[in-house]
């Protein structure tokens, strides 16, 4: 997908929206982890855009007087599940303890969003598009396009300069490297260029009518009830993505509650406006999953003839073993590791195409997305952002990738063949490379993972085609 020619096109709200549909059908998008960057980066590159719609204006005033008990009475949405979802809803809510006054100023306005609900409940629960699926089978190297492209790196860089006391004061208290937050704050939110244009508890209530997230948007709620309560923000401040995801740096609101900090002293957690607050907030996040400063999150490798790929099979080996059995920095020289003793070796796009050693600063990343393909957008766009460079190797765009259907047809063929694969479902995580690898082991193929036309044909026929 490339949000740039959505925006060209006109239609990038509406492309995203199917996509999140279909990432709910298949319970992919939950928690912050909704923000699958693919969809995140349409909506934030597509806002940016000339063709964007305008902003839905927040949800803003003070809240209408509310008597002091009983049902709080609203105004129908002119939804019916959702009218039912806020009376049940409220009345839990106060009888949890929380304000009346918050809990209705949180949910009088709310209203029914295409994206979430389609035009009735019936048509999100039945309707599946054909080229959502396609998404999910997007090469690696289309999707790094925008985060690697020369207007996010040249963005990035002008931010570099301009927040470099900020990021050095920053990575001072907190320990976490700039390149990181840098690159988080392009992925998120294009450096704060565009901090989403929804009602956070429109999102969530949207998201808990919508139901498969139901107790994931209504803790969120409760969340956002509390940072009224706590007076962090006020209700028209409470901005969100779609998916609820607040401010510069996109936390959910239970993440702010958790990790969001007032760097600048200004007596506020300001994630919105302050640039400071947002980033420190991230950073403090970061930190608190682990995060090491001056550790790499990987390393981009070259590996010598006759390596075994199947070595790249998810688990961590010392970097004595990595350099006994062949590896070296692409780049040359020796491996600077600040100190990491452990590595993975992870091959996106199997044997011809890139690979990197991975450090336990690319788990970190996954704490915003749990994507490989994000992590490794971040990586890469914070390496290249402060001048170390994207990779090196070509990606192996001239190898077809097999689409939604032709990947559950190799889960199934693996199954059947007795290599777990898991529920066929189109998606090639890593279950479906560990099957594959071990059928291409057990068979004589190159046992690098990575599922091509030609792996598919193998393994339909159950091996019997040989290299
Ligand atoms: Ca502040």
């Amino acid at each position: 997908m490339n949000p740039d020619s959505r925006v060209k096109n006109g239609n990038c709200g509406e492309k995203a929206a199917e996509r999140v549909k279909s990432m709910i059908k298949r319970g992919l998008a939950s928690s912050k982890w909704m923000g699958i960057a693919v969809v995140c980066g349409a909506l934030a590159s597509c806002a940016a855009g000339p063709q964007a719609p305008s902003p839905k204006p927040p949800v803003t005033g003070t809240p209408s007087p509310v008597s002091e008990t009983g049902p709080i009475i609203y105004k129908s949405s002119g939804h019916a599940a959702m009218d039912a979802w806020r009376n049940d809803f409220s009345e839990r809510a106060i009888a949890a303890g929380n304000d009346r006054a918050i809990v209705k100023s949180l949910l009088e306005n709310i209203s029914p969003i295409t994206m979430w609900l389609g035009s009735s409940l019936t048509e999100v629960q039945t309707q599946t598009a054909p080229s959502d699926q396609a998404e999910f089978a997007k090469p690696i190297w289309d999707y790094l396009a925008t985060p690697l492209g020369n207007t996010r790196i040249t963005q990035g860089q002008q931010k570099l300069i301009s927040a470099g006391p900020t990021l050095q004061a920053i990575e001072e208290q907190y320990g976490v490297d700039r390149q990181a937050l840098l690159a988080i704050w392009g992925m998120e939110t294009n450096f704060g260029g565009f901090i989403g244009r929804d009602d956070a508890a429109n999102a969530l209530a949207n998201m808990a009518v919508e139901g498969r997230r139901r107790n994931l948007a209504e803790t969120e709620l409760y969340a956002l009830m509390k940072i009224l309560k706590e007076g962090h923000a006020r209700r028209g401040d409470l901005i969100a993505g779609w998916a609820g995801a607040l401010g510069q740096t996109q936390f959910m609101p239970t993440t702010y509650l958790a990790h969001a900090v007032d760097f600048d002293g200004d007596g506020r957690r300001d994630v919105w406006k302050s640039e400071a607050d947002a980033l420190a907030s991230a950073a403090n996040y970061l930190a608190r999953s682990g995060y090491v400063k001056g550790q790499p999150w990987g390393i981009e490798v070259l590996t010598p003839a006759g390596f075994d790929f199947s070595l790249a099979d998810g688990g961590e080996r010392r970097m004595t073993a990595w350099t006994a059995a062949g590896l070296s920095p692409i780049r040359g020289g020796a491996f600077e590791t600040g100190g990491a003793e452990f590595a993975e070796l992870w091959l996106p796009a199997g044997a011809s195409g890139p690979k990197f050693l991975l450090f336990k600063n690319f788990n970190v990343y996954k704490v915003y997305n749990r994507a490989d393909s994000y992590a490794l957008a971040v990586g890469l766009s914070g390496d290249m952002i402060v001048g170390k460079g994207g990779p090196v190797a070509s990606w192996p765009k001239h190898i077809p990738p097999l689409s939604v259907a032709e990947i559950r047809d190799l889960q199934t063929s693996l199954n059947a063949l007795g290599y777990d694969a898991g529920t066929p479902d189109g998606i090639a995580g890593r279950r479906t490379k560990t099957a594959l690898q071990n059928f291409q082991k057990a068979r004589g193929f190159l046992a690098d993972g990575y599922p091509t036309q030609e792996m598919l044909a193998a393994v339909r026929v159950g091996g019997a085609v040989t290299n």
